[in-house]
C-alpha cells in the first residue's frame, strides 16, 4: 500500500519514461532494417570526399555533427540529445565527468575580475575549482547561505557578479533551495544561473524554474550501473549555447563513444530503476525517523527537511541519497564503527548506482557558513535495488550498539 507521500515522491519519474525509451535513436529506419540501438563508433579522423564538404562540415560545430573526434562524436551525440530533452533544455554539451560539466561553464562564463556567488552546500569538489584554479586565474568566488532570504542573496550579489551557483538539494545537507527566487535575483543582476541538478534529473525542470544552465554527473542515476564516470551541460538559449560549446572545443572536451553508449543505455532504465529506489529510499528515511540513535533525518520529502515547501512547489519525485544525522552524545567514533559494522551498504563514494552505499558526512565537509551545520555525527545513504527489509535488517543491527 502506497499513502500519499509515497505517490509524490515516486509519480514524477515515470512522467519521463517515453523520453528516455524513444529520443536518442537513430534518426531514420531503412528499408532493410537496422538494430534498434546505435552501434558504438569510435573515431578521431572523420574523411571527407572534397575539401569543400570538409569546410563546409567545420563551420557545424553548434550542431552536434561529427567534425572531428576531439569535437564529439556520434555517441555522445545522441547523448546529448536525450539529456537535453529530459532537461527541458535546447543543446547538451556530454563531458568527460560530472566535474568537468561543474567546471565548465564556470570558465565559460566569466572573465578576470568577475565574481561568482555560490550556494554553500556545493558538491566540495566544484568548491575547490571555485577557490584554487578559478581563483588563479582572477575569478572570485563567494558562498551564500543555501536558504539564504531574497534580500541576503541580492546583497551578496556585487555589479561584477556573472555567475550564481545553485545545487538542490544541496551535497550532504539536503537543503532544497527556492531555485526560482534565485533565478530572479541572477536575473535583476544580470548574472547566469547554474543549477547542479544530478539528485533532480528528470523530477526537477532547470529551465522551467528560471535556471540557464543545468548540470549533470551522468556517473549517477543515468550511468545507473557504478561504472561509467560522465557529466554533461545543457543549456536553453542559442547565445549561451554558442559560449559553452566554444568553450567545450577550445578545451578539448568531449564524452568517450563506449561510456556514451553505456550511459544510453542505462538511461533506458532510469526511470523504473528510480522509482523503486525513491520508495525505498522514502520508507527508509520514515523507518529511521523512529529509530533511537536519529536525531533528524534530511530527506526533501520529510516535512521538516529545509526546504520541503520548495520540494513540494517544484519537484515531482525524489531521489535515492538522503542524509542521516544521529543525537549529538553519539560520538563521530561510534558512528563510524556503526559503519563498519554494516555488511549489505557498502562504504564508498558516488551514488545513482543499483547498491546501497554508506558514507560518512560529518567531520570532513567544509563550509562558509555553520547554521545549518548537525550538532552530531551524520552519514548519508544511497538506496539501491536490494530488498528493502534487508537494508532495514542491515542498519538494525548495525545500529543496536549505539543506543
Ligand atoms: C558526483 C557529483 C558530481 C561529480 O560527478 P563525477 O562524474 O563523479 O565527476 C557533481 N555534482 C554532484 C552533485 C555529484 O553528486
Amino acid at each position: 500500500m502506497t499513502d500519499a507521500m509515497e505517490r509524490r515522491v515516486t509519480e514524477g519519474w515515470s512522467r519521463f519514461a517515453d523520453k528516455v525509451v524513444r529520443a536518442g535513436r537513430h534518426d531514420s529506419l531503412p528499408e532493410r532494417g537496422q538494430f534498434i540501438n546505435a552501434p558504438v563508433a569510435r573515431g578521431s579522423t572523420v574523411i571527407f570526399p572534397s575539401l569543400a564538404a570538409m569546410h563546409a562540415q567545420g563551420h557545424r560545430t553548434y550542431d552536434h555533427e561529427v567534425i572531428y573526434g576531439a569535437m564529439g562524436n556520434p555517441n555522445q551525440h545522441l547523448l546529448e540529445r536525450l539529456i537535453a530533452e529530459i532537461e527541458g533544455g535546447s543543446d547538451c554539451q556530454a563531458v568527460c565527468s560530472g566535474l568537468t560539466a561543474c567546471a565548465l561553464p564556470l570558465l565559460a562564463f566569466t572573465e578576470a575580475g568577475s565574481h561568482v556567488l555560490m550556494s554553500d552546500a556545493i558538491y566540495g569538489p566544484t568548491r575547490r575549482f571555485a577557490k584554487t584554479m578559478l581563483r588563479r586565474f582572477g575569478v572570485e568566488t563567494s558562498f551564500y547561505p543555501p536558504m539564504a532570504s531574497k534580500e541576503t542573496l541580492q546583497s551578496l550579489m556585487r555589479p561584477e557578479t556573472r555567475i550564481i551557483v545553485a545545487e538542490s538539494p544541496g551535497s550532504h545537507s539536503f537543503e532544497v533551495q527556492d531555485v526560482p527566487m534565485i533565478a530572479d535575483v541572477a536575473a535583476a543582476g544580470q548574472a547566469k544561473l547554474i543549477v547542479d541538478n544530478t539528485w533532480g534529473l528528470g523530477i526537477f525542470q532547470p529551465f522551467a524554474h528560471g535556471a540557464h544552465i543545468s548540470v549533470q554527473a551522468l556517473t549517477k542515476y543515468a550511468g545507473g550501473h557504478s561504472d561509467i564516470i560522465l557529466g554533461a551541460v545543457t543549456v536553453n538559449a542559442r547565445e549561451d549555447w554558442v559560449k559553452l560549446r566554444d568553450a567545450a572545443i577550445q578545451l578539448g572536451l568531449c564524452a568517450n563513444p563506449d561510456e556514451s553508449w553505456l550511459t544510453l543505455r542505462g538511461l533506458r532504465t532510469l526511470t523504473v530503476r528510480l522509482e523503486k529506489q525513491a520508495l525505498t529510499a522514502y520508507r527508509m528515511a520514515r523507518w529511521l525517523q523512529s529509530c533511537a540513535p536519529v536525531a533528524r533525518v534530511l530527506h526533501p520529502a520529510l516535512e521538516d527537511c529545509p526546504g520541503h515547501d520548495n520540494w513540494l512547489r517544484d519537484f515531482s519525485g525524489a531521489g535515492c541519497l538522503f542524509g542521516v544525522a544521529l543525537r549529538p552524545e553519539i560520538t563521530d567514533a561510534a558512528m563510524r564503527a556503526m559503519i563498519d559494522r554494516l555488511k549489505i551498504f557498502s562504504i564508498g563514494a558516488s551514488w545513482g548506482g543499483y547498491e546501497s552505499l554508506v558514507m560518512p558526512t560529518s567531520g570532513g565537509i567544509v563550509r562558509d557558513h555553520t547554521h545549518h551545520h548537525q550538532p552530531g555525527p551524520a552519514f548519508r545513504l544511497q538506496i539501491g535495488l536490494e530488498d528493502p527489509e534487508t537494508l532495514k535488517e542491515d542498519l538494525a543491527t548495525a545500529m543496536a550498539v549505539l543506543q
